[in-house]
């Protein structure tokens, strides 16, 4: 993770964390996008609606 600031490690952590919970990939827009940190360097590092509703799909609420 060399080259990443502290924004982009937070949301590679959140992904793994989303992959640990059983969650796949998502649009662009969600941390669970397929490389979080790759495209958008400033993108958001908390949960996006994306996020949220794929875990109540795997989880229910
Ligand atoms: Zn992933």
């Amino acid at each position: 993770m060399d080259g990443y600031n502290e924004s982009q490690k937070h949301a590679v952590m959140t992904h793994e964390f989303g992959h640990s919970l059983k969650l796949g990939h998502g649009p662009e827009i969600a941390v669970m996008d397929s490389c979080p940190a790759c495209y958008n360097p400033n993108m958001s590092n908390n949960l996006q609606s994306w996020d949220i509703n794929s875990y109540h799909s795997v989880w229910g609420s």
